[in-house]
């Protein structure tokens, strides 16, 4: 053959080899090929299980897919190209033959409210807002609003109140609803809500799971029942997350639970010289056995084990004391994003509520002098000695 053919032809589509890579290899062919056409036609029916076409599904992303899955103790996921993509397919699943109506929490990531106000309203869903954390409240919420899907954060940004997932699931089965659960901010290790009742777990990959502030990406897992309409929706939406990406975030998932339970660790340690500083008029960190919703983190997540986000309150905080503050730190990153191996802090007020009125922000426990912190896997002594002297 001449070589503009073996160009193309030749090293490609070889049998394969009956040595099994140790990890997952990334695949990045767009479609697939059989030796017998009539396999291919029965892949398509779906007859017999195999790849065809990479919007429909990637061995690479399949991998990460069962990985995230099986942590979460649900039936099947989908990988997606980012958390704001996982919370809109979930929600547009979960209303699939339901009624076009959201109860949806009143805390939640900037953009998902966002993302309700400006893509899920204007094509004519209707959305009701309530704080989770009241129960009464929400059953009032479902019961006038009867909706298809309440949307819900598991552990609230940035505040921190951790919503009764249990409980909720339950007045969601009697009314006929999907909840679905934004578990970015507790993990796997913390929560896991479909084993709670919830129908879907949404979350961020950027975040927690994937861990290193390298890949950007999002991931439903969903039960049984919701998963053929969350698969069929993706064939013909195209939200799926890339080979590369899945295999970074199957990559980064593999030390998950190491680096979660060291940053939990290290949060407790660092909430507690949080709350001994003069200069620091409030924390917000669910161990405190004050925590409005203690009974719920006692109820819900391992004993120990709070989660690794923490805010704070400086005294007599306003802009400018808070820019002060975080000028002078040294280690602690500032930037946007959370969950990754360093610590890393922000300002509410000036990125996931900046929209919002500065009453609205007051209402929700946000002030001026509202400090965010994500913590990392770094020795904790360290990033106490640089906040200390931030703070002092
Ligand atoms: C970051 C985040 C999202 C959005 O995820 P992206 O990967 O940035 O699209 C959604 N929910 C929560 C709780 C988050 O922290």
């Amino acid at each position: 053959m001449k070589l503009q053919t073996r160009a193309v032809h030749a090293g490609d589509r070889k049998k394969p080899d009956p040595a099994i890579p140790v990890t997952t290899p990334i695949v990045t062919a767009s479609s697939f090929a059989y030796e017998r056409i009539e396999t291919l036609d029965q892949v398509f029916a779906e007859e017999v299980d195999g790849y065809c076409y990479a919007r429909y599904d990637n061995p690479t992303t399949r991998g990460l897919e069962e990985l995230v899955a099986d942590l979460e103790g649900g039936h099947g996921a989908l990988a997606t190209s980012s958390g704001m993509t996982a919370v809109l397919i979930a929600v547009q699943t979960a209303l699939v033959d339901r009624r076009r109506s959201v109860v949806a929490a009143n805390a939640l990531y900037g953009a998902t409210i966002r993302q309700l106000m400006s893509v899920f309203e204007p094509a004519g869903i209707d959305v009701r807002w309530v704080d989770v954390c009241d129960l009464a409240a929400v059953e009032a919420a479902v019961a006038e609003a009867r909706p298809g899907c309440v949307l819900m954060e598991t552990v609230s940004n940035p505040v921190l109140r951790v919503g009764a997932v249990d409980r909720i699931a339950e007045i969601c089965r009697a009314a006929g609803a999907a909840l679905v659960v934004d578990n970015t901010f507790a993990t796997p290790l913390l929560c896991r809500p479909l084993e709670l009742g919830a129908s879907f777990s949404v979350h961020s990959l950027t975040k927690y799971l994937a861990g290193h502030g390298d890949v950007l990406g999002g991931v439903v897992v969903c039960d049984q029942a919701h998963y053929p309409a969350l698969r069929a929706l993706s064939k013909i939406t195209g939200p799926n997350l890339g080979p590369f990406e899945s295999y970074l975030s199957m990559r980064g998932i593999k030390t998950f639970p190491l680096r979660m339970e060291r940053q939990c660790g290290n949060a407790v340690k660092i909430a507690a010289a949080l709350r001994a500083h003069p200069n620091v008029a409030k924390v917000n960190y669910p161990d405190d056995p004050s925590h409005p919703d203690a009974d719920t983190v006692r109820r819900l997540f391992p004993e120990g084990l709070f989660g690794a986000m923490i805010s704070f309150d400086l005294r007599d905080g306003s802009r400018a004391r808070v820019f002060e503050f975080m000028n002078r730190l040294k280690l602690v990153v500032k930037g946007t994003s959370l969950g990754d191996v360093h610590t890393m802090t922000l300002y509410p007020a000036m990125s996931s509520h900046r929209d919002l009125a500065p009453r609205q922000r007051q209402r929700m426990g946000i002030g001026d002098g509202l400090v965010r912190l994500s913590v990392g896997i770094e020795d904790s002594a360290d990033v106490v000695a640089d906040l200390m002297q931030a703070l002092d």
